[in-house]
């Protein structure tokens, strides 16, 4: 996770990276341009440039941190992306579902 300064967030949390170009939307996609970049900076998470990667030891990040926080939730990829096992995660499953 890192600090963001972004004004509607305080930190951006990213437990997947990577997608696919689903659409002429995804044209100028923003997280493509950046994963290149952190991969070419060595940035941790980013070995596999813009491939769908997920990250399964960042999945309880959040519940570490002691205060309240607003999130911006995988500003790096999609997180309703069709091979990412969003609801067969015991996490998603305790905090997100009603
Ligand atoms: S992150 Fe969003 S804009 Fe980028 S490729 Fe995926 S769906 Fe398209």
């Amino acid at each position: 996770m890192s600090k963001s300064k972004i004004e509607w967030t305080e930190d951006t949390w990213n437990p997947t990276t990577g997608c696919n170009k689903v659409s002429p939307g995804c044209k100028n996609c923003y997280a493509e341009i950046m994963a290149y970049r952190l991969r070419a900076m060595g940035v941790n998470g980013y070995e596999n440039g813009f491939d769908l990667t997920l990250h399964p030891s960042r999945l309880e990040q959040p519940l570490k941190k002691k205060k309240s926080t607003t999130y911006f939730v995988n500003s790096m990829s999609d997180l309703f992306h069709k091979n990412v096992p969003l609801y067969s995660n015991p996490f998603f499953e305790k905090n997100i579902h009603p």
